[in-house]
Parts: C-alpha cells; sequence; structure tokens
C-alpha cells in the first residue's frame, strides 16, 4: 500500500482524541475520512502532515516511515480549511512559495507558477493580490501552493466549507481532474457526506477517535456495520437492530396496510411518515410519484434487514 498508518493514538492531555488507528491507501485513490465535530478527524490529517507529534503509532509513505520527520522533510502538501494565503503576496508567489526551499531559480519558480496558473484556469491572475480573489478562485491558488512542490500525498482539511453549493460541486469536479493530471493520492477530511460520495473511492467513518467503518460510500450506505454509522449517513427507520431506509419502502398491492400520518414536500421527494403496526416509518417517494393524503390507506413492502 502505498500510504499505511498503523495504530495511530494522539493524546491531549492524557484524553485520546484518536485511538490506534490504522487504514491504508493505493496509490491514486481519494480516500474521505468522514464523521462528527470532534470524533478527531484533524488530528489524523495533522499527524500525518507531521504538525502534532503522536503518541504511538506508524506513518509509511511509498514505503518510507515519515513519522519522526519534520513536516517539510515528508512529500505531503495540506490544504486548510481557510487556504493559508499570505495576504499581502501576489496569487504567483502564493504558488510558487513552496519552490523557494527546493533550490528553485525564480525565473525557473515563476515559469513552472504560470504553468500552475493554466492548469487551474487562472492564466491572468498572477499579480492580482489573493484578497481580491473569489472563495473559490483563493482555493484553487491554495491547491497550486500544495501541487507545486509535487508532494506524494495531498491532505485537505475541510477545503469546501467555506463555498457555497455551486462552488463546491464544481471544486469535487476540480480534484477529481486534478487527481487524473498529477496522479496523487488524497486524504481529504469532511463532516459532509455529499463531499465524500461525490469524489471518494473509500470512506472512513470515524466517531470518538475511533473507526467505525472503512468502506465504499455504496457499502456505508447499505451496509452500516453499526448503529451510528446508519444514524451519521443518511436517514433510517431502526427498530430493535433492524433497519430500513426511506426509499426501500415500497408501494405494492399485495402488500401490508399502513396510513399515511405524516406528508412533507421537500423538493424532488416527498417524505411521508406512515404507521404500520403501531409503529411510525419514514418514507420517501419521488415527487412524480403518484402523491398520497393523510390518513390514506397504502399499502407496502419492507424488508427491514439486520445493522
Ligand atoms: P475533528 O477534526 O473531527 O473535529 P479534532 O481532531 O479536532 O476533531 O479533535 C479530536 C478531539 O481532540 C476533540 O475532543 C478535541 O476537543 C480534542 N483536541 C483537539 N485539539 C486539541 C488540543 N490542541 N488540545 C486539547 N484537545 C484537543
Amino acid at each position: 500500500m502505498f500510504l499505511n498508518i498503523k495504530n495511530l493514538t494522539k493524546k491531549y492531555n492524557n484524553v485520546e482524541a484518536v485511538k490506534n488507528i490504522s487504514f491504508s491507501a493505493e496509490e491514486k485513490e481519494i480516500i474521505c475520512i468522514l464523521g462528527p465535530s470532534g470524533c478527531g478527524k484533524t488530528t489524523i490529517l495533522q499527524s500525518i502532515g507531521g504538525f502534532i507529534k503522536i503518541d504511538r503509532g506508524e506513518i509509511i509513505l511509498d514505503g518510507k516511515n515519515i513519522e519522526d520527520l519534520e513536516p517539510e522533510d515528508r512529500e505531503i502538501a495540506t490544504v486548510f480549511q481557510s487556504y493559508g494565503l499570505f495576504p499581502h503576496k501576489t496569487v504567483i508567489e502564493n504558488i510558487i512559495y513552496g519552490l523557494k526551499f527546493r533550490k528553485y531559480k525564480k525565473k525557473d519558480a515563476i515559469e513552472e507558477g504560470k504553468r500552475m496558473l493554466e492548469i487551474l484556469n487562472l492564466e491572468g491572475y498572477e499579480n492580482k493580490k489573493v484578497t481580491e480573489l473569489s472563495g473559490g478562485e483563493q482555493q484553487r491558488v491554495a491547491l497550486g501552493r500544495a501541487l507545486i512542490v509535487k508532494p506524494k500525498l495531498l491532505l485537505l482539511d475541510e477545503p469546501f466549507s467555506n463555498l457555497d453549493t455551486k462552488l463546491r460541486v464544481s471544486m469535487r469536479e476540480e480534484l477529481l481532474r486534478i487527481r487524473e493530471l498529477f496522479n496523487i493520492t488524497m486524504l481529504f477530511v469532511t463532516h459532509d457526506q455529499e463531499d465524500a460520495f461525490s469524489i471518494a473511492d473509500r470512506i472512513i467513518v470515524m466517531n470518538k477517535g475511533q473507526i467505525e467503518q472503512i468502506d465504499t460510500a455504496r457499502n456505508i450506505y447499505l451496509n452500516p456495520k453499526s448503529e451510528f454509522v446508519l444514524n451519521f449517513i443518511g436517514s433510517a427507520n431502526i427498530d430493535n437492530g433492524y433497519f430500513i431506509r426511506p426509499e426501500a419502502i415500497r408501494i405494492s398491492a399485495n402488500g401490508e396496510e399502513a396510513t399515511v400520518v405524516g406528508k412533507t414536500f421537500k423538493g424532488f421527494f416527498i417524505e411521508y411518515i406512515i404507521e404500520y403496526k403501531d409503529n411510525r416509518y419514514k418514507m420517501i417517494r419521488l415527487n412524480n410519484e403518484k402523491e398520497y393524503q393523510i390518513n390514506d390507506k397504502i399499502y407496502i413492502e419492507m424488508e427491514m434487514r439486520e445493522i
């Protein structure tokens, strides 16, 4: 495996922020770490980046143990939520900053920087101040600055959380394009399920400093390994260790009777609350399907599955 994390543990004042974390990533893989605030996502990223000292564990990148190296010796670049750009510097100065430490001649660095601007569709921006740019443009500059040093691993810490929904969508596409162009492996921290589902090859779901599940989006959604994963990802009806997703409740003439007791128009779908055998369940139907009213009797088939 290209990246191998073994038994990573980090304590703050004797409280374990992350406990015995192990996972690996293949070259070019995009792994998302997903979980609620405080579950340890940033701690994992900062441990790998070398910004905090770990208490225990190994970090192996491309066959080399790097846990004792300084951040600048790890061949890893990080893009932060706040972008971390130099506000008083121009776009090109920000982009080529990392080359300073690599004995580049200024002229060659600028050439390299201009190539990066082209790749990121930022031609003509070189002499602008970063404060003159939109959030999306600033994020592309931050990506350029990270990529110019040709890191083996790119760490992204909630990189899209300051962007509006439309920009988020285009930045996701941008990341997938960058992966192809640079053949780079990425570890992406987010609390946003849609980010994770849109770009991750595999998702690590975390809770309270530990890994709940590592899997593809499809498996995490369809075969959640714990009640935590089930509740954190999407919505579900849960009863005694069994569950059914709201969209999995089917309408069928041969089904059993249930009663509609609640209804909310949600846009492309309608969410119903139905009463079936003294329990209430959430059910969703697309808005172009037959619409029901409160008190309607409906006939349903539902197979609850074990968590
Ligand atoms: P996330 O990124 O998932 O929000 P963090 O990795 O930032 O989670 O935090 C994990 C846990 O470690 C939290 O309980 C947090 O309060 C604690 N923590 C993080 N940084 C520090 C610190 N510098 N000092 C003490 N506790 C910290």
